[in-house]
């Protein structure tokens, strides 16, 4: 027999990667040394003083039951502390913070929570996959908000209809914002809230990458703006902070109905973080600081240079201010998937076609500085023997 799917996977969009990946592949085989710059994951390590944390918690059997649902008292005051510097922002962290295992992990769930079917979710295009698949996994309708370049990426809220609002229930954005590379200053942040106020839907921020910065910018929390517990939750990943892609925790701050809510469903579908990771999580946010100008310092090496080579190639970009991405229109003529495939063919570098991200990414390209600067450098040299 066939083992039936359900609707919800049968009818996931087709994986957009998935020709680019068989390329790659077919051509690695042929010998040619493919540079990847598709994927945004540190190459660099997390750094050793959490390493240590987490060796000798993992030694410590206390610590290896089943974790508190919501997150270590001890993890919730580590990042509730850590918003009262960062952001000047007082959190309870008794009610207002929970624990994730990842980010993804708590933006997945995040539509089971406050969506019921028929409800709509208004979703950034291009944006992070999860938004619209996981609103459609809870039943939900995603609607998309284009990020246009003309708008510096920011949506457009008188742009949504009416009759889309009036069913919307939640807001998802992305500041910094993968894959634009774009950021929000208070102002918007704060039309947002009132948008969100007066239309009753709550606004889930992915805030991922807010201490990935470059040339003194300190991109700021949503919730520092007035009202904004009111109507938000936000979303911070140690991922990107503290390159701990790999452990797999996260928390979720604000609204502390929304926390509860979103609480909720995790109680009834995991069994939280290995309080080991927990342990070295407080440890990295007690010293946020240590080794992230190193880090910073690496990333924007690596845009500096590689946005040089989009210059000698004639290719527009605006240079990122935050993020390790590098966000840039494809040459005239060219969509985003030809380009891309043009890319691989000619000089064996993979780079994320913009529509990925959803249909109003068509026209540009996205690549990640993820990688040892020497191969940054070595596809820098390929571009620029390329003429558009
Ligand atoms: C990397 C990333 C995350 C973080 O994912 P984790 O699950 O915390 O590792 C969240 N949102 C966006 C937009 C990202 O790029």
């Amino acid at each position: 027999m066939e083992i039936k799917w359900a609707k919800r996977i049968e009818q996931l969009p087709p994986y957009l990667f998935a020709e680019i990946d068989r390329k790659k592949n077919e051509l690695i085989k042929k010998g040619v040394d493919v540079i990847d710059l598709g994927v945004g994951d540190p190459d660099i390590p997390t750094p050793d003083f959490i390493i240590n944390a987490l060796k000798k918690a993992a030694e410590d059997p206390t610590n290896h039951t089943y974790p508190s649902y919501v997150g270590m008292m001890a993890f919730r005051e580590a990042a509730s502390e850590w918003y009262k510097k960062r952001f000047n922002v007082n959190l309870d962290p008794a009610t207002e913070i929970v624990a994730l295992i990842g980010s993804k992990e708590g933006i997945a769930h995040a539509p089971l929570a406050f969506l019921d079917p028929g409800d709509v979710a208004l979703v950034p295009d291009p944006g992070y996959p999860v938004y619209p698949v996981a609103t459609t996994f809870a039943g939900g309708t995603p609607h998309s908000m284009p990020l246009l370049k003309e708008n510096g990426f920011l949506p457009d809220l008188d742009a949504i209809p009416a009759d889309v609002v009036k069913k919307a229930r939640l807001m998802f954005l992305n500041y910094p914002n993968n894959p634009t590379t774009a950021c929000a200053d208070l102002g918007f942040f704060k039309e947002v809230v009132d948008f969100a106020s007066k239309n009753n839907i709550l606004v889930c921020h992915d805030a991922a990458y807010t201490e990935i910065a470059f040339d003194g910018y300190v991109p700021p929390s949503f919730l520092e703006v007035d009202g904004a517990m009111d109507v938000a939750i936000e979303f911070h990943s140690l991922s990107k902070t503290f390159s701990m892609t790999g452990w797999r925790i996260a928390f979720a701050a604000g609204n502390s109905r929304a926390v509860a809510g979103l609480g909720k469903i995790k109680t009834n579908i995991d069994s939280g973080a290995f309080q080991a990771v927990q342990v070295a999580g407080i440890e990295a946010m007690k010293n946020f600081e240590i080794g992230l100008e190193d880090r910073k310092k690496v990333y924007q090496e690596r845009i500096d240079l590689f946005c040089k080579c989009l210059d000698d190639a004639g290719l527009d970009y605006t240079k990122p201010k935050a993020t390790f991405y590098i966000w840039f229109d494809v040459p005239k003529g060219f969509t985003s998937s030809g380009f891309a495939a043009t890319m691989l063919e000619e000089s064996g570098i993979v780079v994320t076609p913009g529509n990925g991200f959803g249909d109003a990414g068509e026209g540009y390209a996205r690549v990640s500085v993820t990688f040892d600067t020497d191969r940054i450098v070595q596809a820098a040299e390929r571009i620029k023997e390329l003429s558009f």
